[in-house]
């Protein structure tokens, strides 16, 4: 999640009458672009694609996801056009208004509340970060109920042969996933996390924009590490089987991690430090070592990330990525539905494999990283 509308301008939407539907369309735009010409190699590489991507922020709004809409980046029949397979739903349980890529306090007013209330959520969404992600959580679920010919929840590796399986005769078949942005849905309490395990989460990030009880935000105040209680949660989350995502922490805490964990992390939603000097990036000697250890670094569409936000600009943060740490070790991250900008919304995805043809990388390459990678990620490490 980049840029978000204040409190107050979310405040003033609502007293000038404007419902959460205008929300969405303003802070989850595609900007304007003519339509992608596509050549026929990428149109037929594209369509041969296992396509994943292991970040979007789509159940914070009001939309019903299992209709196509002109607006967001993200719903099933979008994701169907687009040939992507797998989606991780991340769900965000606070953010600091005015936020920025630089220093947040975790005091300042939190957005997510108002949208809550705007959005009408239950009340105990109000006030309970724990309750904020089960609730979008639970959308997701009602999705797989409600619209089970298009959209599959996956929580295990049985679940997924079951959905690879079904894909088969099904290929539209979407399949779904649930992860946390910030372990502060915890509510600073260990047991929370066997509880989102039991409401389906499978991967945990442990911070967003400000620091939390668990350690140091890429973008708060302290630049801390691992605290303590940061490396229980860690270690209840490997217990678990839950993967574990390290976007937007600050680096202290990255190599806290990297030094007590078993499993390989995720970087869910990311750029390139050397492709791009952003200090929403994290140092790629430090993303070579996440690689090293059998992480996954995943390239988001936006600006903050990538320096750009059309297809090219991902593609090349892409190619810098694959001659940083190799081909197995990228993937997809794109923070769509995150309030972020980027130049096509996932129906158009098929723009970024023209794209990233023209950088060069091979076939093969681009099969890994558009979701070979990913797919073999999950078969690995999801709990039986
Ligand atoms: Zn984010």
């Amino acid at each position: 999640m980049k840029v978000f509308l204040g409190l107050i301008a979310l405040a003033a939407l609502l007293f000038f009458g404007a419902g959460p539907k205008m929300v969405d369309e303003r802070i989850n735009r595609v900007s304007d672009h003519a339509p992608y010409v596509i050549s026929e190699d990428a149109k037929n590489l594209h369509a041969n694609l296992f396509i994943g991507d292991w970040h979007a922020d789509s159940t914070l709004w009001d939309r019903n996801l299992s209709d196509r809409h002109q607006y967001g980046h993200v719903d099933i029949p979008r994701l169907q056009s687009g040939n992507v397979s797998l989606q991780m739903f991340t769900t965000v349980s606070k953010s600091p208004s005015g936020l920025n890529y630089e220093a947040n306090s975790d005091e300042s007013n939190d957005s997510i509340t108002a949208l809550a209330i705007i959005q009408r959520w239950p009340l105990k969404t109000w006030n309970n970060l724990t309750e904020r992600v089960i609730h979008q959580a639970n959308k997701v679920r009602s999705i797989a109920n409600d619209d089970a010919d298009n959209f599959i929840l996956i929580l295990s590796k049985t679940d997924l042969a079951d959905y690879l399986n079904r894909k088969k005769s099904n290929p539209k078949l979407v399949g779904g996933l649930i992860g946390t942005e910030g372990s502060h849905a915890l509510e600073g309490e260990i047991r929370n996390i066997e509880r989102l395990y039991s409401e389906g989460f499978r991967m945990m990030s442990l911070h967003h924009f400000f620091d939390n009880k668990l350690g140091g935000s890429l973008h708060g105040l302290s630049g801390a590490g691992l605290s303590n209680f940061g490396a229980q949660a860690v270690n209840e989350m490997m217990r678990l089987g839950i993967m574990i995502d390290v976007s937007h922490s600050s680096e202290k805490v990255v190599k806290d991690v990297l030094s007590i964990v078993n499993q390989p992390l995720v970087v869910s939603h990311t750029g390139l430090y050397g492709h791009c000097q952003s200090s929403r990036n994290i140092s790629d000697a430090l993303m070579k070592e996440i690689a090293s250890k059998g992480g996954l670094i995943a390239i988001g569409y936006w600006h903050g990330a990538v320096c750009g936000n059309s297809p090219k600009d991902v593609a090349e943060a892409i190619k810098y990525g694959v001659d940083l740490v190799g081909s197995k070790h990228v993937s997809l991250g794109s923070d769509f539905d995150g309030a972020v900008m980027p130049a096509f919304d996932t129906s158009e995805l098929s723009a970024l494999t023209h794209e990233l043809l023209l950088t060069g990388l091979s076939e093969d390459d681009i099969r890994s990283v558009m979701g070979l990678n990913m797919l073999n990620f999950l078969n690995d490490h999801l709990p039986d």
